[in-house]
């Protein structure tokens, strides 16, 4: 047996008791104690065993990479691991999603912001089910306690994760055409997202797509919405969009957005 650890190194712990607590909750790279106490019930239970330092730090949410070992084999094998935070401040931009989300009724306390994240971490988890199920390309959903989301890893064996569609850089003499197969490839995604899972990503962009060897992969599920939504068609020409204006800046000849508007919804 491995021995199980969390080693933070890049990750400064929540001891400074002179901030506030909201100063706490904003900064960067805190993981709390009740946050630390979920990761070690993670490596009691093999999801994980080992936390490494974080893949990416946002507004939202921070990624960490960590690591766990095949019994059999003794591999090596990546994980992700998504922490949500707490802070008041992220709420706001997400209550479009919240109001009118039936799958939430009744399960939303504005007042309460752990109970609140929890709830979006919930959200993250079923829609990542339901996206990697229907085989879109999309981290698996492996675990979740509170807002704390484990999932498989996308990026090498050695644990670099897979560039941003914003930052992949394609090589060979047919870019062009490589974008423009990228672009066919998206449409067919958010066709089957819509059609086969009934949702709306409703935060689609370069951002929220990763890019490896010709293919891409979905993530960042959390605010995705039903089609019952009110707002879900708002959301779906947002993203619809956001895919063109990214194509049309490499160059791909893209289809109207009426037209992408009714290959998705028809
Ligand atoms: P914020 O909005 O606060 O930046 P976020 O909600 O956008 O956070 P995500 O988009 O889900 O968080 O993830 C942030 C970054 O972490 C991604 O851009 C990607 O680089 C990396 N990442 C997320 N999930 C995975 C994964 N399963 N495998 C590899 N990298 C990942
Ligand atoms: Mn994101």
């Amino acid at each position: 047996k491995h021995a199980a650890k969390i080693r933070l190194d890049s990750v400064k712990q929540d001891t400074d008791k002179d901030k506030d607590k909201a100063d706490r909750a904003t900064s960067e790279q805190v993981l709390d104690q009740r946050t630390r106490m979920i990761l070690l019930q993670m490596i009691n239970r093999g999801v994980v065993s080992e936390v490494h330092g974080a893949i990416s730090t946002g507004k939202e949410a921070n990624v960490y990479g960590a690591v766990t070992y095949d019994d059999k084999t003794g591999d090596t094998i990546q994980r992700a691991i998504k922490v949500y935070k707490t802070a008041i401040l992220v709420f706001k931009d997400r209550e479009r999603y919240i109001t009118g989300e039936h799958r939430f009724k009744g399960g939303f306390d504005k007042g309460n912001n752990r109970k609140m994240v929890k709830l979006w971490a919930e959200k993250e988890f079923r829609n990542l089910r339901r996206i990697h199920n229907a085989g879109i390309p999309s981290p698996e959903p492996l675990s979740l306690k509170l807002h704390v989301l484990a999932m498989s890893f996308l990026g090498d064996k050695k644990g670099w994760a897979y560039p941003r569609l914003r930052d992949a850089v394609l090589d060979g003499d047919d870019v062009e055409k490589q974008w423009s197969d990228l672009y066919i490839q998206l449409l067919g995604i958010m066709r089957r997202i819509y059609q086969v899972c009934r949702l709306v990503h409703a935060d689609l962009s370069e951002y929220n797509i990763l890019y490896h060897d010709g293919k891409l992969y979905i993530i960042d599920v959390s605010q995705s919405v039903e089609p019952d939504h009110p707002r879900s068609l708002e959301f779906l020409r947002m993203d619809i969009k956001n895919v063109g204006d990214f194509f049309r800046r490499k160059g791909v000849d893209t289809l109207t957005d009426r037209m992408i508007f009714n290959f998705i919804t028809a």
